[in-house]
């Protein structure tokens, strides 16, 4: 990797899996590295915790991985981490009731589209899944595309809903290459690593320890400007507004959506249908997909416990991020009696809310022209963060392979 000789001191700011990945590539490569992490933990967007019943750490918020997330499932392999994958159910909350919706078969099963726009559908799924070329689909919205090909009742009955509930008030301004990226790269059968993200995060970590690498929690950076004289290169993979903050530097605004996700610990099975993902398209339901990870990952890992998350992706100046825990518990209670009538609040052992504030990144047309670059207008000085991963949407997958790429650059350069 890289042509330079010389051994460089390198700092990394962020111990998500961008900075982990970039941490473990350069450490392996020769370079001495040093981590700055503003939490307890790595892992970023996909840190876990754990309850003292449990065996498993648990996400903050729900992950796995897709069959054709190579990047990280070589770095596992690599690194000695195992990972399993099953195919779990995904269904959808429609007219008041569960219906699966996961394949071309239960596509025209469903029974809530006219037979005429289920055919439509499956035209304008397959014109995404097969087609390999994302850059056409970058000029004109997935609401346009969806509305064209799949027809005006798909938009409204299945999609609109989804897309309201995902990214509010830009749900019309999406690109169709986020659609398409989503369609074509996604599989049905999803992989989780052994003892879930934070195992994973802290295997990663012990690796690029290995390699000589330093990791500093409890270590927010505030100013940049302070590293750039004690280091060769530094590494920032903040969000841009954060990264703006600490290096005065400015970038054309680039919006973004927070998540909410309330975690319940309950003592028994939710989802009796066995979804593992249910999406909800009814949008006076306050909450977008309730996802019962136990229904993916066998409950002898947790106690013996079902753990349901219940999601929800809102600008972060949503009354929902102000909550506490038990506030969104009452609020949701209602809602959620509603998809399984048998549950009461006596159900839930524990619960917990977890807020991210810059989770996904809003990608509108013609957004490769929009990014941000790796390198800065300060020398050796690197961004690379969530809001560049493109076509793909962003997941740990893409953050490996970004931090892999700076890497590279910074050895480069
Ligand atoms: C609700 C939700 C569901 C998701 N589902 C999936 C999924 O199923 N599969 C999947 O692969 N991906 C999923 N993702 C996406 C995935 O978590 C992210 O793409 C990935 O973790 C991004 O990694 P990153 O390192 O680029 O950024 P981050 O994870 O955001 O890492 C940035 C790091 O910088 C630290 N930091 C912030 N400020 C400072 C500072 N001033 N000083 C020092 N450190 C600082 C943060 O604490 C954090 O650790 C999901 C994300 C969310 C929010």
């Amino acid at each position: 990797m890289g042509t330079q000789k010389k051994q460089l001191k390198i700092c990394i700011i962020g111990a998500g899996f961008t900075g982990l990945a970039a941490a473990y590539y350069l450490s392996k490569a020769g370079h001495l590295v040093e981590v700055f992490e503003k939490e307890s933990q790595p892992g970023g967007l996909a840190i876990g915790f754990q309850d003292p019943n449990w065996e498993w750490p648990l996400e903050q918020h729900y992950h796995h991985w897709f069959e054709s997330d190579w990047a990280i499932r070589n770095l596992a392999t690599e690194i000695g981490h195992s990972v399993t994958f099953t195919r779990p159910v995904t269904s959808t909350w429609i007219n008041g009731r569960i219906s699966q919706l996961d394949s071309p078969i239960s596509l025209l099963k469903f029974s809530h589209l006219s037979m005429e726009a289920r055919l439509r559908t499956a035209v304008g799924l397959a014109g995404l899944r097969f087609n390999p070329f994302w850059q056409p689909f970058e000029y004109f919205t997935a609401k346009s595309y969806i509305r064209a090909i799949m027809g005006e009742a798909s938009w409204k009955d299945l999609w609109e809903p989804l897309f309201v509930g995902k990214f509010d008030k830009y749900a019309g301004d999406i690109s169709a290459a986020w659609l398409w990226a989503r369609i074509y790269k996604r599989s049905p059968t999803l992989g989780y690593p052994e003892g879930g993200f934070l195992s994973f995060a802290k295997s990663l970590e012990l690796a690029a320890i290995n390699y000589g690498a330093k990791f500093y929690y409890h270590h927010p950076v505030s100013h940049i400007n302070e590293l750039l004289p004690q280091f060769d290169k530094v590494i920032c993979t903040l969000p841009t507004p954060l990264f703006e903050k600490i290096s005065g530097l400015t970038y054309p605004k680039l919006e973004g959506i927070g998540a909410v996700n309330l975690v319940l610990a309950l003592k028994h099975q939710f989802l009796t249908d066995g979804s593992y993902w249910l999406n909800i398209n009814d949008r006076k339901m306050p909450f977008l997909a309730v996802v019962e990870h136990t229904n993916f990952i066998e409950p002898k890992h947790y106690g013996g416990e079902h753990l349901l998350y219940v999601g929800n992706y809102l600008p972060s100046n949503h009354e929902f991020f102000r909550l506490s825990e038990n506030d969104l518990v009452q609020k949701f209670l209602p809602y959620l009696k509603m998809i399984s009538p048998k549950f009461t609040q006596s159900w839930i052992r524990k619960s917990w809310a977890f807020k991210a504030p810059f989770a996904q990144p809003i990608i509108t047309k013609n957004y490769s022209q929009l990014i941000p670059p790796l390198s800065t207008s300060i020398s050796n000085l690197y961004l690379a963060n969530i809001q560049q991963v493109y076509p793909w949407d962003r997941g740990t997958n893409y953050a490996v392979e970004l931090g892999r790429q700076v890497a590279d650059l910074c050895l480069k350069k």
